[in-house]
C-alpha cells in the first residue's frame, strides 16, 4: 500500500511526524507538505506564481505553497505513475469541526486527494498543544486499512476529529455548528496605522446530538464525517421553480 501525507501545519509539524510513525507500518509512506505553516488556507492553489519543491530525503519533499499545491504536485509529479492508494492529511493542531471545514487547509488537502481520484482522510485534534498524538495516530492506521479495504464514493472523504481528552471510542457524525462570535479587533501599529484582526476563539458550540461538536467536546468521542465535495443542494433545485426573474426567460437546464 502507498500512502501520501501532507497537512497544513508545514512539514516540522508534531502531527505530521505522528502519522509518518504509524502509517509506516502500513506501507509504503510518501510525504509532500508545505514549507510553512497553512493553517485556514482553505482549498486555494497557487496558479499565478512559481513553486518549489525541495526534497528532504527519501520520499520526503515540502513545496513553498498551499496543502493544495502538495497534494496535486504529490500525485501529478512527484509520485506520476506511482499512485497512492490513500491519501491522509494532518494531524492538523487544532479542530476541524462544523464550519471550520470550509477554512480548513487539513481538509482541502484531503479534498484534493478526493478530486484526483484516491480515497482520503483529514485528521485534526480537538484541542490545543501540546497535544498527545498517540490515539489520533493509532486511529488514522486503523481507519486507513478500513478505508484502503472499503473505498469510498466517488467525491467523499472523510473529515476526522480526535478528542484532546483519552476517546472513549468513535462515532459516525454530521457538521455541528461552531460559535465564533465575530470579532474584528481594531488596533494600531508602532508606526500608528489601524490595522483590525479578526476571527474570535470561543469554543461553544450548538447541542446538535450526533454531530461532530457534540460527539468530541460532550462525549469525548472521536468524530468521523463524511464530507461530499458536489457541494449542490439537490432538494432545493425544485423549490427554485417557481422563482421570476423579470427580463430573464427560464430555460431548462441542459
Ligand atoms: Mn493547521
Amino acid at each position: 500500500m502507498r500512502i501520501l501525507l501532507s497537512n497544513d501545519d508545514g512539514i516540522s509539524s508534531p502531527g505530521l511526524a505522528a502519522l509518518e510513525r504509524s502509517l509506516g507500518t502500513l506501507g509504503e509512506v510518501w510525504v509532500v507538505a508545505p514549507e510553512s505553516e497553512q493553517s485556514a488556507a482553505s482549498h486555494a492553489i497557487s496558479l499565478h506564481r512559481p513553486l518549489r519543491l525541495t526534497e528532504l530525503g527519501p520520499r520526503r519533499f515540502q513545496v513553498d505553497g498551499t496543502p493544495t499545491d502538495c497534494v496535486y504536485i504529490a500525485i501529478n509529479h512527484v509520485m506520476r505513475g506511482k499512485k497512492p492508494d490513500l491519501v491522509v492529511s494532518g494531524i492538523n493542531l487544532g479542530p476541524n469541526l462544523g464550519d471550520d471545514v470550509t477554512y480548513s487547509g487539513t481538509v482541502a488537502a484531503a479534498m484534493e486527494g478526493t478530486l484526483l481520484g484516491v480515497p482520503s482522510i483529514a485528521m485534526s485534534m480537538a484541542g490545543r498543544p501540546p497535544l498527545d498524538f498517540e490515539a489520533g495516530a493509532l486511529f488514522a492506521r486503523t481507519l486507513g486499512t478500513e478505508v484502503a479495504r472499503r473505498g469510498l464514493p466517488k467525491g467523499v472523504l472523510l473529515n476526522v476529529n480526535v478528542p484532546a481528552t483519552t476517546p472513549k471510542g468513535f462515532a459516525m457524525t454530521f457538521l455541528g455548528k461552531r460559535n465564533f462570535g465575530s470579532l474584528v479587533e481594531e488596533r494600531h501599529d508602532p508606526r500608528g496605522r489601524r490595522y483590525l484582526w479578526i476571527g474570535g476563539s470561543e469554543t461553544r458550540h450548538d447541542d446538535l446530538p450526533g454531530s461532530d461538536c457534540n460527539s468530541v467536546y460532550d462525549h469525548g468521542l472521536i468524530s468521523v464525517t463524511p464530507l461530499r465535495l458536489d457541494l449542490t443542494e439537490r432538494a432545493l433545485l425544485p423549490l427554485l421553480e417557481p422563482w421570476d426573474l423579470p427580463g430573464f426567460p427560464r430555460q431548462e437546464a441542459r
